[in-house]
């Protein structure tokens, strides 16, 4: 029997972006350990799928870059008798082109996705976690919140941000009895890393360069997000916790 300090039985999560890849794989974690999930992506066929594949799991259709859409969903969820007890901010995009020739468009796409979300559904979600004094939120960050890597400029300054976004939310809203921390991944298998699990040059490189000698698996951020959101973690806030296999760590 697992410890019951990591027991999420009770509690609802709303995990962004998770009709695929690692919000599903959180989404999927999160439930194991008994919550409620609701599953959120623009798609409603593929976020339907998905919940389906969740016991319990129900799903939340909106574009986390549309401020008032948010705004909406939230509000309209909790009204139906629904509270969020654990935010996972998720969703995000990447976009790859040398710098000196990154189109705007993509720049401010990166942007919305990447880390204006995380306010908006933050805040959204906020303020009825405030209200009731207790909630949790777990932003989805990068081995990139720490690190460049060539082409890939405008993403890692959206992961910066996200890193400090969490500093902020956690300074903010602590006294209130929310937790905010982050999880930093390295490298997973997952479409948005389509480009690049298809390159073996970059797979050969990446292996030589994780102390671990592999790319993760998905399955492997869900303790991380278990633990965040638990009572394990209760004076937890402001972390980022990274999940790389050491590349983050090592030269
Ligand atoms: P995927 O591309 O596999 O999945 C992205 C998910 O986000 C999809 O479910 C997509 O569904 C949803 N999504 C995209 N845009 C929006 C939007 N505007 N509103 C709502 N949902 C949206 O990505 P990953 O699973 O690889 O990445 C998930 C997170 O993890 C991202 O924040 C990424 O930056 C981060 N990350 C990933 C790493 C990796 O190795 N894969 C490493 C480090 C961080 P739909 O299209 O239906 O909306």
């Amino acid at each position: 029997m697992s410890h019951p300090l990591f027991d999420l039985t009770g509690c609802r999560a709303l995990v962004t972006g998770a009709s695929q890849g690692i919000g599903f794989a959180l989404a999927q974690g999160l439930a194991e350990a008994g919550a409620q999930v609701v599953i959120n992506g623009r798609d409603p066929d593929r976020a339907r799928a998905a919940a389906a594949r969740l016991p319990g799991a129900e799903a939340l259709v909106f574009d986390v870059t549309d401020h008032a859409a948010v705004r909406a969903a939230v509000d309209g969820f909790e009204a139906a008798g629904k509270p969020i007890d654990i935010l996972v901010n998720n969703a995000g995009i990447q976009h790859r082109a040398p710098l000196e020739d990154f189109p705007p468009e993509a720049f401010e796409r990166l942007m919305q996705t990447n880390i204006a979300s995380v306010f908006y559904v933050g805040q959204a979600v906020a303020r009825h976690m405030i209200a009731r004094g207790r909630g949790r939120i777990i932003n989805i960050a990068s081995v990139q919140t720490a690190l460049a890597r060539p082409g890939i400029a405008p993403y890692t300054a959206t992961k910066g941000a996200v890193g400090n976004l969490t500093k902020g939310m956690a300074t903010d809203w602590a006294r209130h009895g929310l937790t905010c921390n982050a999880i930093a991944p390295g490298y997973f298998d997952t479409p948005l890393n389509a480009a690049l699990v298809a390159d073996p040059a970059f797979s050969d490189w990446l292996v030589k360069r994780t102390p671990a000698g592999r790319w993760g698996r998905v399955e492997e951020l869900k303790g991380a997000c278990i633990f965040l959101a638990s009572d394990a973690a209760s004076f937890v806030n402001g972390h980022i916790l990274y999940v790389d296999g050491g590349i983050s760590v090592s030269l």
